[in-house]
């Protein structure tokens, strides 16, 4: 079974449809891209799987079974983490600081103990090597890093707390070629550790070479659910 399997979903604000009948699945070591532009309705998305918006219609299975995210941290237990565009990181602390930073929300589902810093400081640079990123120095403060590694610090951060589902949400929106590449890599590092990945962006050029399905959102509508073998990139 699908870890998340979203059926007809639907998300009515008033009189106001902002999403309606989106059908798709994510599975662990797979990851699923959710296409639209602007207004398609990919926030709206995001937020019934972040636990911050209540769907209205349809169904939403975890692990098979029919669920409503009443909270964020309703979604945080079930091992749903969301990467916000902003990163919710604090410029001015040091990168090993940011990987901790709210661990305290994560007791109960990620490998949560008190620790002492010098552990803190091993742990953040021994998950981050893991997924390839090699920080020489965990002290600097994270606002010294580029874009790409801010979002790659925010992704290990979730892998290392024990997230069964990634959302991402446009991680390559605001990054250069360079720096996009590098994000693209980490979410391929995630996937390959066996999670499952929800990749939320408006550019097709990144989504396929890292996506399993594709979901196409537009206008509020989805345009339908596919894997891999029936997408092709020509323009
Ligand atoms: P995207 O993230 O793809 O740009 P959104 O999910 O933000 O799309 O928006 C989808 C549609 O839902 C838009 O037409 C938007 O105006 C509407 N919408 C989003 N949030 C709300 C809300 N809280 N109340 C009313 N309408 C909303
Ligand atoms: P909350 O659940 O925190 O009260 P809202 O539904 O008020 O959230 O708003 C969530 C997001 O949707 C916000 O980013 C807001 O800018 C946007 N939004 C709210 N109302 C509308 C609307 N009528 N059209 C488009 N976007 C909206």
């Amino acid at each position: 079974t699908p870890i998340i399997e979203v059926r007809s979903i639907g998300k009515r604000y008033g009189n106001i449809i902002a999403l309606s009948d989106v059908s798709t699945s994510v599975r662990a070591g797979e990851v699923t891209c959710v296409l639209g532009d602007n207004g398609a309705g990919k926030s709206t998305f995001i937020k019934i799987l972040a636990g911050a918006h209540e769907h209205t219609d349809g169904e939403l299975l975890i692990d098979g079974e029919p669920t409503t995210l009443s909270s964020p941290r309703a979604a945080l237990e079930l091992g749903i983490a969301t990467v916000y565009q902003d990163l919710a990181v604090v410029p001015l602390m040091p990168v090993w600081r940011n990987f901790f930073l709210g661990s305290e929300l994560s007791k109960g589902v990620g490998p949560f103990r008190k620790l002492d810093i010098d552990e803190m400081k091993r742990i953040t640079k021994v998950e981050l090597a893991a997924m390839g990123i090699d920080l020489r120095d965990v002290e600097q403060p994270i606002g010294t890093l580029s874009g790409g590694e801010r979002q790659c610090v925010a992704i290990a951060r979730a892998v290392y707390f024990g997230a069964r589902v990634l959302i991402l949400d446009e991680p390559t929106a605001a990054l250069g070629v360079k720096q996009s590449g590098v994000v693209l890599r980490y979410i391929a590092k995630a996937r390959d550790r066996g999670l499952g990945v929800v990749f939320i962006t408006h550019n097709p050029h990144h989504a396929y070479p890292v996506g399993d399905r594709f979901m196409l959102l537009r206008r509020g509508k989805s345009m339908g659910d596919f894997p891999k073998s029936e997408m092709t990139l020509d323009e």
